[in-house]
């Protein structure tokens, strides 16, 4: 085991570089699991969520390749791989797909197994968060899930990583072409690359659109909320619904002018997970916007898994912000 002095870092630009080829790399993986899926591939979590062979495909290729750069730096992934271990047959599934996106010679289950617990780090000074799959029933329908990885350092969000595979380059352009890479640096703006690495525009919200994004499951928001904030602000084309965190991805691009995500009055005690809004926050916030939960406070990254301090989600082009918090406010 190396001391902490041995510590040399390479340049936070090839944490960028390795964050950027992992989801790629992961992108190509979720796209053959998809494809050739079957029943099998998926199965219920404790807590009635699905999860495939796909998120854990993903978790342990990004996993090992940011470990393989950066030994010292903390992981916390959405999953586990203790969730596999029951389930032998699905490990081997997740192994075969592993084994064809990595450069390396054969790995065993066991080592693909620690590849994925790579990611069972705790949120600390500086960390790293992944989902490997974003809207993973969004995944199962063929619709809109993402890659999410976001690095943070003293609670700020310094780099996202977004990967959309199934993200046409313009949403409202029904031929156009799918598969969208967000990246976001911390003082250095958004930039949108296809899916296969190529850079396409730098991108920016607009003050203009006036539309907003809500998450495709009911139970994940407050719908009927959403629909009266719209109306106050006078927003009349319906709802953009989306899986995933393409939805911060869809503000950024001056798509949509609001991303809400109102708690759902069913669900009072859920908190929402820092993998599924920390890549997606600085997205939207380097392309000029303004993301805060439903109280106007900063999305804390420092409380654990959960975000404990915070309700709901406002995301939006930063004209709007204050006008989506005062709606808020007089309900
Ligand atoms: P979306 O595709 O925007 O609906 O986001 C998917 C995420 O919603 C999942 O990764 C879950 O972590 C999260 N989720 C699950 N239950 C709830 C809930 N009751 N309220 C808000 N988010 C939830
Ligand atoms: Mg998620």
């Amino acid at each position: 085991m190396k001391s902490q002095t041995d510590r040399t870092e390479p340049q936070d630009n090839t944490r960028k570089q390795t964050a950027i080829d992992a989801v790629l790399t992961a992108i190509q993986l979720c796209e053959k699991v998809q494809a050739e899926m079957v029943l099998t591939d998926a199965i219920q979590k404790p807590d009635q969520s699905p999860v495939t062979v796909a998120d854990f495909g993903s978790q342990a290729l990004i996993c090992k390749a940011i470990n393989e750069v950066f030994p010292y730096d903390t992981i916390v992934a959405e999953e586990s791989a203790q969730t596999l271990q029951e389930n032998a047959p699905l490990l081997e599934r997740v192994a075969d797909y592993v084994n064809r996106f990595s450069e390396d010679t054969e790995a065993t289950t066991e080592t693909i197994s620690e590849w994925i617990n790579n990611g069972s780090g705790e949120v600390g000074p500086s960390f790293w968060t992944l989902d490997p799959i974003d809207g993973t029933k969004g995944f199962l329908r063929h619709d809109q899930y993402a890659i999410a990885l976001a690095y943070i350092v003293d609670g700020v969000v310094q780099l996202g990583v977004l990967g959309c595979p199934n993200l046409p380059y313009h949403l409202d352009a029904t031929d156009a072409e799918r598969g969208c890479l967000f990246v976001a640096i911390r003082g250095e703006g958004t930039h949108l690359y296809t899916k296969t690495g190529e850079f396409l525009e730098q991108v920016y919200i607009s003050e203009t659109v006036h539309r907003f994004a809500e998450s495709v499951e009911s139970t994940h928001g407050d719908s009927e909320a959403h629909a009266n904030i719209a109306n106050v602000l006078g927003i009349t084309e319906p709802p953009v619904q989306m899986d995933s965190q393409a939805k911060y991805g869809i503000v950024s691009r001056g798509e949509a002018s609001l991303y809400i995500r109102l708690p759902n009055p069913a669900y009072p005690d859920y908190r929402e997970c820092i993998w599924d809004h920390a890549a997606g926050m600085i997205v939207v916030e380097e392309a000029g916007g303004t993301v805060t939960d439903a109280n106007g406070a900063p999305l804390n990254f420092l409380t654990g898994k959960r975000m404990h301090e915070n309700r709901g989600i406002v995301a939006t082009n930063g004209k709007l912000h204050q006008h989506v918090l005062k709606a808020l406010s007089h309900r």
